[in-house]
């Protein structure tokens, strides 16, 4: 089956200023546009498609690169390469879809993506066969369909639970990034963990028209111990089915001093624990979510055995959610958050 784009006007500012005047005069009826690699296939079937788009690819204060601060608009390919952010970052980076696609596809992409599920991203006839779901041309979600409101087992016409498939969002998460973002009404920065919402549709933090101009890595970022770890069917150009981030700050003598853990793929969005307590996940909307820090183990100021490593690993297990709505059974993708999480742990306690 031939699945061709909509029709839209591409409109190409070069300027955030000019971007945001054209973004003003299309009201509703208009997406920003990056390296196209999420956005244009999810036009080719037919996912919720404005009339206008307005490329980013052009305005070259979105494509700054230093060690504390990534333009949105830097590509994978040159994150991947570059020797200024944290190997970790640049890891991640080389880890999503393929070299070719990476060329096109940026940061500020990444970190936006669109959710993905099985009755989500699928041709608008495959769709039309279920009737839809709620987030493209439908009101019901098909991966649970009954939600309890109000003491009753009703519908579930209120929340999407699609999976947030970016492998840099986890990683960028626990190293404690920041995102600005360049808007109608101003500038403002806030805690990448905080810009997401546990809800598919809605998914983020943002006004419209508001752009996102760059990430902010915190001075500390450079001092802790980092790694990712992806699970997918196939090693290259697959979505992740899972993903786990560290960062870790360890002492000389052994002792934990702070940890941060991003669980990716796993709900709507990258999941934050924050094992030193100060920090507790975002309110996340009307979400059907895990509490991270729910019966969390005082991790702080302990000896990192692998005793404790243990004991993290199983925290992130029992907390995992994972939905049936992206390749893989849920079952697996829960046991191997907390294999990984172990996994990862004991190499970084190893890294000098
Ligand atoms: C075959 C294939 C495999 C893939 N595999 C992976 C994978 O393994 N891991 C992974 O993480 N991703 C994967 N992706 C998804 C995607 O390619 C990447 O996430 C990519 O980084 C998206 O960036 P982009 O610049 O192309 O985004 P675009 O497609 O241009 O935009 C994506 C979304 O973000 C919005 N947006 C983009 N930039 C901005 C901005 N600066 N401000 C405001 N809104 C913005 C757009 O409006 C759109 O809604 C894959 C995609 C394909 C096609
Ligand atoms: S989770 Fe439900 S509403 Fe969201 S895309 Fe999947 S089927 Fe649709």
């Amino acid at each position: 089956m031939t699945m061709l784009l909509p029709q839209f006007e591409l409109h190409k500012p070069t300027s955030l200023k000019e971007a945001l005047d054209l973004a003003r005069g299309f009201g509703d009826d208009f997406d920003y546009l990056s390296g196209g690699t999420d956005l244009l296939p999810n036009y080719k079937c037919g996912l919720n498609a404005s009339g206008n788009v307005i490329s980013l690819a052009h305005i070259a204060e979105l494509k700054a690169i230093s060690p504390t601060e990534i333009g949105a608009g830097v590509c994978l390919r040159d994150l991947e390469r570059s020797k200024e952010v944290p190997s970790s970052v640049a890891y991640a980076a080389s880890q999503i879809a393929s070299p070719l696609i990476r060329e096109s596809a940026t940061l500020g992409g990444n970190l936006m993506l669109d959710t993905r599920c099985h009755f989500f991203n699928q041709s608008y006839f495959w769709r039309r066969t279920l009737g839809y779901c709620l987030k493209a041309d439908g009101e019901v979600c098909h991966v649970i369909p009954k939600i309890m409101k109000d003491g009753k087992s009703v519908t579930n016409s209120f929340t999407c639970v699609a999976t947030h498939s970016s492998d840099l969002a986890p990683l960028l998460v626990a190293l404690g990034a920041t995102v600005t973002l360049v808007g109608p009404a101003g500038t403002r920065t806030l805690k990448l963990s905080e810009f997401y919402k546990g809800d598919g549709i809605a998914r983020f933090d943002l006004q419209r028209g508001e752009i996102l101009a760059k990430v902010t890595l915190p001075q500390g970022a450079y001092s802790l111990r980092s790694g990712y770890k992806k699970l997918a069917p196939r090693r290259s150009i697959d979505f992740p089915v899972l993903g786990v981030a560290a960062a870790l700050g360890l002492g000389k003598d052994g002792r934990v001093e702070s940890l941060r853990l991003g669980l990716g793929a796993c709900e709507t969005i990258p999941v934050l624990y924050d094992f030193s307590g100060k920090e507790r996940q975002a309110e996340r909307g009307n979400a059907i979510f895990t509490e991270p820090t729910k019966g969390m183990p005082e991790v702080i100021g302990k000896k990192l055995d692998d005793a404790l490593i243990q004991t993290i690993a199983d925290h992130v297990t029992r907390t995992a959610q994972p939905k049936l709505n992206v390749p893989m059974e849920p079952a697996y993708r829960k046991k191997m958050a907390g294999v990984f999480t172990r996994r990862l742990m004991t190499e970084l306690r190893a890294a000098n």
